[in-house]
């Protein structure tokens, strides 16, 4: 069956990764050395565009894994599998470690870092991460933790207190895919993040669904009222970038802009001063 799936090639071969036990299995043993070596792990960087100027305003990290057997898997092919077997504290470190380092000493602004709920609720974690950000010499201001809503789904009361003791610190933290979940706004509100980053499913709409131009609206004016900022993920057209600059939008995120880049791409744009993203002349990673 292993010896097919091979055959039969990379597409179906990332569509069925890790979906038998003996291949999560082997999947497992291969991050668990990923993360001993570091050599196959690498994170790209995607440009946050301001909606006011259209410049860059700061870079979302975002881990990759190039495996030497069946190339670069998808992170949410291997961020499942490091979440269940324990391994997704030391890889949300390794990301934000990396981050620091390649995004910390450059004049860009804000540098978002995904945390897994799993990661985020364990009772170590905000001093952990303040012991990075210290040893990088990174202010804390310059953080921003996207999670997700059930991260914060957390009746132990462990998730509130660290979101607070981040927040008290300076990091700022943003609500990824909202509205893929099942909580209302007003709810997520009361959670005091200080971003909510739209999911992508929501702008791919723009322009083909009448309604959710009215919901897209909404939900910048609800959380603009609250002082929420408001970033729209997955931008593709020009029509989309349009609607939302009109409505007021904060942050714009997509390939429209800039696919994410690898950190040598992000290094040469910004060491020589450009505020404005140039992507014509600096190539994508390669093709996943
Ligand atoms: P996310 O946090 O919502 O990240 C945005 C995803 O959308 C990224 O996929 C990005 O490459 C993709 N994207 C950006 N612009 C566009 C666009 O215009 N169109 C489309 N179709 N896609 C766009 P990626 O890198 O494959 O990551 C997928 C998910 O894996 C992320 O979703 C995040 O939930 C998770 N992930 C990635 N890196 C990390 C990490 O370091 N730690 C954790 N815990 N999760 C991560
Ligand atoms: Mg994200
Ligand atoms: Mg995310
Ligand atoms: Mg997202």
């Amino acid at each position: 069956y292993q010896a097919k799936n091979r055959r039969l090639g990379f597409a179906f071969y990332t569509e069925e990764m890790g979906k038998t036990l003996k291949e999560r299995e082997a999947l497992e043993a291969d991050l668990r050395r990923a993360l001993d070596t570091e050599g196959e792990l690498d994170v790209a960087y995607q440009p946050l565009i301001s909606a006011k100027d259209l410049t860059v305003s700061g870079v979302e990290a975002l881990v990759r894994w190039n495996h030497p057997r069946l190339g670069s898997i998808p992170p949410p092919v291997f961020v499942p599998i490091a979440e269940e077997c324990g391994l997704i504290g030391r890889l949300g470190e390794y990301v934000l470690r990396e981050a620091c380092r390649t995004a910390g000493p450059l004049n860009l602004g804000t540098i978002a870092v995904n945390v897994s709920p799993i990661q985020f609720r364990s009772a170590d974690f905000a001093s952990r991460l303040f012991a990075i950000l210290a040893r990088a010499g990174m202010a804390p201001e310059r953080l921003e933790l996207e999670i997700t809503e059930s991260a914060l789904l957390d009746s132990s009361g462990t998730s509130a207190k660290a979101l607070r003791l981040l927040r008290a610190r300076g990091v700022r933290i943003a609500l990824d895919d909202f509205g893929t979940g099942y909580s209302s706004l007003s709810y997520l509100i009361k959670l005091e993040v200080d971003r909510i980053k739209l999911d992508r499913s929501f702008v791919q709409e723009l322009g083909t669904c009448p309604r959710s131009s009215s919901i897209v609206r909404s939900v910048i004016a609800m959380a603009h009222a609250v002082g929420v900022s408001i970033t729209a993920e997955g931008v593709e057209k020009p029509e989309q970038r349009d609607f939302l600059v009109s409505v007021d939008c904060d942050t714009l995120q997509g390939y429209l802009f800039s696919p994410p880049v690898s950190a040598l791409s992000l290094i040469e744009n910004f060491s020589i001063g450009f505020r404005r993203w140039q992507p014509a002349t600096h190539p994508p990673e390669a093709p996943r």
